[in-house]
């Protein structure tokens, strides 16, 4: 089964394959760098993630586009609102966005461009429309796209010719508007003592400005995918409201400049989040940021989980049931993950030939699932249905597990990447340790290159620790880490049943404790213990 995807363009599923296999283009309209992006951005830009990582590991090569919008009207009103220079008003924001980008675990883009360094490639696209006589100076001095010269305005919106208003006393120069607007655009607007005071005003042979909202995106995909030797792109995708009129109008302008019946042959859109059943906006005061969740210590699994619990094109409810819900989903995947990684084998000769029944049954049923159209949530319930339920049992009746039933994890772990991050501590503790301890003692001495900093108090004594860790995260690692030090003297001791019985505790509370062979030992924080 291939990959089909809904195409926005024609209202229905068709089957993917890029203009010049295996590589793909992929631009992603992305933030506007005027604030912090909130979770419903965010909502788009993980089901883009999902989108990328599907295509590389279905053997695509992506070029995958972002751009960063960090001059229009929302940036240039804030950084005049705050008396800074519209530079200085967006780049922290534009730093903030790669940090929650990182904190959800998504895939860097290959190009970031920013509107502001794509003004020369933006300049000459308005003067080659004004050539072609789609374009227009207002009166006002601001330079306008005349819908009434391109024909097929309209179409990926679905727009009713009737409701277009051309003409000169007809046009929009705000860089959002509603549908009942749909007139004559702005390509580049003519300075105003605004924008000069933040300086986002640039020369131009048809007069001093700045481009317009649309006009950025369309500059800067054509201007680098140039580089693939193409001028159409082959996804494009966004959030619903971007259809109209946002891609509209890059269709617009980049198909009137190229010549080419499509800017993108395939469009995508995912839909709107809510939050607690109603629309965030200001008003409701509903809004809440990427960053507002790591500051609450949510771990990243769980917002993934929650995101590709719904399919990209229905409407998505974010509320504390649902959050509480996908955080347990994402700790059941932890717990399996540290359970299939401790019991693993390399050897795939040693492997149950149940065990590679079971991780082939799973791939192909994920597979299929995210081929149709990239169904997260059935893909999601595969999990719960075949790899969890039957990978639990084959490690329950000691089957011999390997490499296929990891791969089958690896592949979840690659696609969704929606368990709890894996926290590793590592334990110097030298092999060639040398013990002085008295082993009658409640206390262990011991000395020599072996001594490990965690455990040894000042005067050199080992203490036992309490057999149940403290409360707080911080004291329950120093616990953990005391514990495995001194199973580690245990072990050169050669007493194995107190190593073993402190591994024991270690793991009924959360910790993995295993031996690299360089003598360190790797202590493991298990899902949520
Ligand atoms: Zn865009």
């Amino acid at each position: 089964m291939t990959l089909r995807l809904y195409n926005t363009l024609t209202r229905s599923i068709e089957p993917f394959e890029p203009l010049r296999p295996p590589r793909v283009s992929l631009y992603t309209c992305g933030p506007t760098i005027y604030n912090y992006a909130h979770i419903g951005n965010f909502r788009t830009f993980l089901f883009e993630d999902l989108l990328r990582r599907w295509l590389e590991v279905s053997g695509y090569e992506v070029f995958h586009i972002m751009n960063l919008t960090d001059v229009d009207d929302r940036t240039i009103a804030a950084a005049r609102k705050r008396g800074v220079s519209l530079r200085e008003h967006v780049e922290p924001f534009a730093k903030a966005f790669f940090e929650d980008r990182n904190y959800l675990r998504i895939r860097p883009a290959h190009a970031y461009p920013r509107a502001t360094e794509y003004v020369g490639p933006m300049i000459a696209l308005t003067a080659a429309l004004l050539d072609k006589g789609v374009a227009y100076r207002g009166d006002d001095g601001s330079i306008y796209f005349a819908i009434a010269r391109f024909p097929a305005y309209g179409s990926l919106s679905r727009l009713d010719q009737r409701e277009l208003k051309a003409g000169a006393s007809e046009r929009v120069s705000a860089d959002e508007y509603a549908k009942e607007d749909a007139r004559d655009f702005v390509l580049w607007k003519a300075a105003r003592p605004d924008d000069e005071a933040v300086g986002a005003a640039w020369d131009a042979p048809f007069g001093r400005g700045r481009p317009g909202w649309h006009l950025e995106c369309s500059a800067m995909a054509l201007d680098l995918i140039k580089t693939m030797g193409v001028d159409v792109l082959d996804i494009h995708a966004g959030g619903v409201d971007l259809i109209f009129p946002h891609h509209e109008d890059e269709i617009a302008q980049s198909c009137a400049y190229t010549g080419k019946p499509d800017f993108a042959r395939f469009w995508l859109h995912g839909e709107f989040l809510n939050v607690q059943g109603s629309k965030m906006s200001k008003r409701e005061g509903n809004i809440f940021t990427a960053r507002d969740l790591k500051d609450q210590g949510i771990d990243a699994g769980a917002v993934r989980f929650l995101l590709f619990g719904t399919h990209y094109q229905q409407k998505l409810d974010w509320n504390d049931d649902a959050l509480a819900a996908a955080s347990t989903g994402s700790v059941r995947l932890g717990r399996f993950r540290d359970r299939l990684v401790g019991a693993a084998q390399i050897d795939p000769g040693a492997e149950d030939p149940e065990s590679v029944k079971v991780a082939n049954q799973f791939r192909t049923r994920f597979a299929d699932a995210l081929n149709d159209n990239l169904n997260a949530p059935q893909a999601l319930a595969t999990i719960f249905e075949v790899l969890l339920p039957e990978g639990n049992r084959l490690l329950d009746e000691r089957r011999a597990v390997g490499p296929a039933l990891a791969g089958a994890w690896e592949l979840v772990d690659c696609v969704l990447d929606i368990a709890p991050e894996a926290r590793t501590v590592t334990i110097k503790v030298a092999a060639d340790a040398v013990l002085v301890a008295d082993s009658a003692s409640a206390t262990v001495r011991f000395g020599g290159a072996g001594r490990s900093e965690e455990a040894i108090t000042e005067d050199g004594v080992l203490t036992t620790p309490p057999e149940v860790p403290p409360p707080d995260s911080e004291g329950a690692e120093q616990w953990a880490r005391r514990w495995a030090s001194i199973r580690a003297t245990e072990k050169i001791r050669r007493n194995f049943p107190e190593a073993d019985r402190i591994r024991g505790l270690l793991r009924s509370h959360g910790w993995e404790v295993q031996d690299a062979k360089d003598g360190s030992i790797q202590l493991r924080k298990l899902a949520g213990g």
